[in-house]
């Protein structure tokens, strides 16, 4: 919960669950993104109160047809994994649509060739069942800030679009989105006074560059109260993060700046500070 005198964001938890959900559906959303919807009995009772909700991913091991899953804690507070081999193995993903009523949970991977998950996803069928928990907690951002400044890579691109899907009618929001070229640009539908700027790498590989530092520094700030979210490359993230926290000074409270993903780490942990100006986020299980 902020403390700060604005707008209040709420951190609201849920009780982890540990599921197995059934591939239904695949379809390239851009050739290097995939979505997948899952489904099956144990989606009962799924939670998802927030745009930016994740869960863990739990994959099989190659060959396997089910992950090997960890066990809730007996506390119900967090997850238990097995201290010896075979471990499971898991990625954090962002729940791009939920629909209770359909029973379907779509989660969009970024086809970035190397990685567990990466690969499961280029090969995705339906039929296939994955390990999914959480999402452990919601950050519940309210809408009323006065504008809202959105920018990332396309592992942000998820939260980023249902930000947008579920902002009101009319509210400034302005949206940097890095993405490798003209293709991997989505549509996304909004209601609010959306200025979407898509950002190319032209060549670049992930994560190196400063495009979303020099979009962000670009930005001209609009009257009033904004809230800032930005996700992407840690090291990329680093001088964005320093920017609006100590050159301009910007509530933490309402400046979210979060390493999703690190070149050259398999599976970073995005609760684990990313540098002095960083702070913890809610874990996804
Ligand atoms: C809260 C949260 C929500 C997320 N939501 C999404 C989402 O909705 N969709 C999504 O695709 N990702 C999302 N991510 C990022 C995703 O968890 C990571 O990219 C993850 O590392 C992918 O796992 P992997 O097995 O494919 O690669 P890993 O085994 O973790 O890494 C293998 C290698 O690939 C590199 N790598 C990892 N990710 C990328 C990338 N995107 N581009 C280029 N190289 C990469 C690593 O640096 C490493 O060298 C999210 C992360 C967090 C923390």
């Amino acid at each position: 919960m902020t403390t700060a005198p604005g707008p209040r964001i709420d951190v609201v938890y849920h009780d982890i669950t540990v599921r197995i959900l059934e591939v239904l559906r695949v379809r390239r959303v851009t050739p290097r993104m995939v979505r997948v919807t899952l489904g099956g009995p144990e989606l009962e009772g799924f939670v998802d109160r927030s745009p930016a909700d994740h869960v863990k991913v739990f994959f099989p091991e190659p060959g396997a047809e089910l992950p090997v899953l960890p066990r809730v804690a007996d506390d119900g507070d967090g997850l238990d994994f097995p201290t010896r081999a075979p471990f499971p193995v898991s990625r954090d993903y962002t729940t791009r649509r939920f629909d209770p009523v359909a029973g379907e949970l779509d989660l969009d991977f970024v086809l970035h060739g190397r990685g567990v998950a990466a690969r499961w996803a280029e090969r995705a069928e339906p039929g296939m069942r994955l390990g999914v928990a959480g999402p452990r907690g919601s950050i519940v951002v309210p809408w009323e800030f006065d504008w809202y400044l959105f920018a990332g890579d396309e592992t942000a691109l998820p939260a980023i679009a249902r930000m947008l899907e579920d902002l009101p009618e009319g509210v400034p929001v302005k949206v940097f989105l890095l993405v490798d070229d003209a293709g991997e640009e989505e549509e996304i539908p909004t209601r609010a006074d959306a200025e979407i700027v898509w950002l190319h790498r032209g060549g670049l590989a992930h994560g190196e560059g400063d495009f979303l530092e020099k979009a962000v520094r670009g930005v001209e700030f609009l009257p009033g109260l904004p809230f800032v979210w930005v996700a992407g490359e840690a090291g990329e993230l680093k001088p964005v993060r320093r920017y609006l926290h100590r050159e301009l000074r910007l509530n933490r409270d309402y400046t979210d700046v979060d390493g999703f993903w690190k070149r050259g780490v398999v599976n970073l942990d995005h609760h684990e500070p990313q540098d002095e100006d960083d702070e913890d986020n809610v874990p996804a299980g």
